[in-house]
C-alpha cells in the first residue's frame, strides 16, 4: 500500500505533522526510532500547558492522542535510506520498503557534547545548552558557561540574566579585549584554566580544574556542535543551510525543502529549536503537505 504521507522521525515535530493531516483523513505511516533530544531530562518548560511535564509524558500523550485516528499507522524502527521522487518516494525501514507520496522529515539533530569527563553522566540534569529551558530552576545558585567556541560568547553574555556567572574558557575561546570589556559589563567572571572533569552529586555540579581548583555550580551551560540525526535528507538530495552550532534542512515559509514533496521540520530544519517550535514548524509541515496533495500546483508556486 501507498502511505499519503510518511513522517519519519515521530517526537513533537513530526506528530504535530501527523495530526494535522490525520484530521484530514490522509492515510500517514510515522516511523520513529524514539530517542527524543531531550530524553536526557526529566522536566520540560517553556511550552504552554506543559511547563514543568516530563518530556517523555507529552511526547507519550501525544502519540496516544495521534495514534485514536485511524489513518495514522506508527513503526517503531529506523528509516535507514530514503529515495524517490514526487509522487513516489521510497523509505527503507524495518527491513521493508515503504512508498509514500510525501515526506515529512522531523528526525531532529543529535548533540555532539564536548569531551569533558563527567560531563555525559550530567546532560540533561545539570548541563544543558538552552537557559530558558532549564535557566530559571537554577536559582540563585552560581552558573558556569563552558565554551566550545566563539558561539560560547553570546551564552556567556545571556546567562548574568538567569544568575551569577562563571565563564571557562577551556582553551577553546579565547575574548579579544572588546568581548573582556563586554563581559565584565555583564559582571562575568572569565575562568581560563583548562576544565579537567565534572563532578558532584544531588544538584550540584562541580568543575575541575587543571591547577587543583574545584568550582560548585547550580548549573553549567555548553553550545554542542549538532548534526542531523539521519543521513537521509543528504541522500534525498535536499540542500542545507549552515547555522552556527551545525548544517540544517533549509526549508521555506511553509516548510518546504529544496525537493519537491519533501518537508521538514523541528530541530532538523531550524538553527535551534524546542519543542514549542517544533510542534508550530511541524504543524505548517503537516498542512502543507496536505495542500500539496489537495493542490499539487502549491508545489511549482
Ligand atoms: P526530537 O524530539 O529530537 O525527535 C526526533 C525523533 O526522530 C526521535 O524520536 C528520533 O529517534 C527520531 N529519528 C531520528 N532519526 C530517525 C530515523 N532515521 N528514522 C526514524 N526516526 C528517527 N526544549 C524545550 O522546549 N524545553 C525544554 O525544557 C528542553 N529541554 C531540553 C533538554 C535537553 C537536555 C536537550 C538536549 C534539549 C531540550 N530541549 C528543550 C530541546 C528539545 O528537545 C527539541 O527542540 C525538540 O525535541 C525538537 O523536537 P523534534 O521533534 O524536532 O526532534
Ligand atoms: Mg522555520
Amino acid at each position: 500500500m501507498q502511505h499519503e504521507v510518511i513522517i519519519i522521525g515521530g517526537s513533537y515535530a513530526g506528530m504535530a505533522a501527523g495530526l494535522q493531516l490525520a484530521r484530514a483523513k490522509r492515510r500517514v505511516l510515522v516511523i520513529d526510532a524514539g530517542e527524543r533530544r531531550n530524553r536526557f531530562a526529566s522536566t520540560s518548560h517553556g511550552f504552554l500547558t506543559q511547563d514543568g511535564v516530563d518530556p517523555a509524558e507529552i511526547a507519550e500523550r501525544a502519540r496516544r492522542q495521534l495514534l485514536a485516528y485511524p489513518t495514522v499507522e506508527w513503526l517503531e524502527g529506523r528509516a535507514g535510506t530514503a529515495d524517490g521522487d514526487l509522487d513516489d518516494f521510497t523509505v527503507h525501514a524495518a527491513g521493508k520498503a515503504h512508498r509514500g507520496r510525501r515526506l515529512i522529515l522531523a528526525f531532529g539533530v543529535s548533540d555532539q557534547l564536548p569531551d569533558v569527563p563527567g560531563l555525559k553522566q550530567r546532560w540533561g540534569r545539570n548541563v544543558f545548552h538552552c537557559p530558558y529551558c532549564h535557566g530559571y530552576e537554577i536559582g540563585e545558585a552560581p552558573i558556569g558557561v563552558l565554551a566550545t567556541g566563539a558561539i560560547s560568547m553570546h551564552q556567556a553574555m545571556m546567562l548574568p540574566d538567569w544568575g551569577s556567572t562563571t565563564f571557562f574558557t577551556n582553551g577553546t575561546f579565547e575574548p579579544d579585549a572588546d568581548q573582556q570589556a563586554a563581559l565584565a559589563r555583564r559582571g562575568v567572571n572569565v575562568e581560563t584554566q583548562p576544565v579537567r572533569a565534572l563532578g558532584g552529586s544531588g544538584d550540584m555540579v562541580t568543575v575541575e580544574l587543571a591547577d587543583g581548583r574545584s568550582v560548585a555550580l547550580g548549573g553549567l551551560f555548553t553550545a554542542p556542535s549538532t548534526r542531523v540525526a539521519a543521513p537521509l535528507a543528504g541522500q534525498l538530495g535536499c540542500d542545507f543551510d549552515d547555522g552556527p552550532l551545525g548544517a540544517y534542512i533549509r526549508v521555506d515559509a511553509l516548510q518546504m525543502t529544496s525537493r519537491a514533496g519533501i518537508f521538514a521540520c523541528g530541530d532538523a530544519a531550524a538553527m535551534a529549536g524546542s519543542v514549542a517550535l517544533a510542534v508550530g514548524d511541524g504543524t505548517r509541515a503537516g498542512v502543507a503537505a496536505h495542500r500539496s496533495l489537495m493542490f499539487p500546483e502549491f508545489l511549482a508556486a
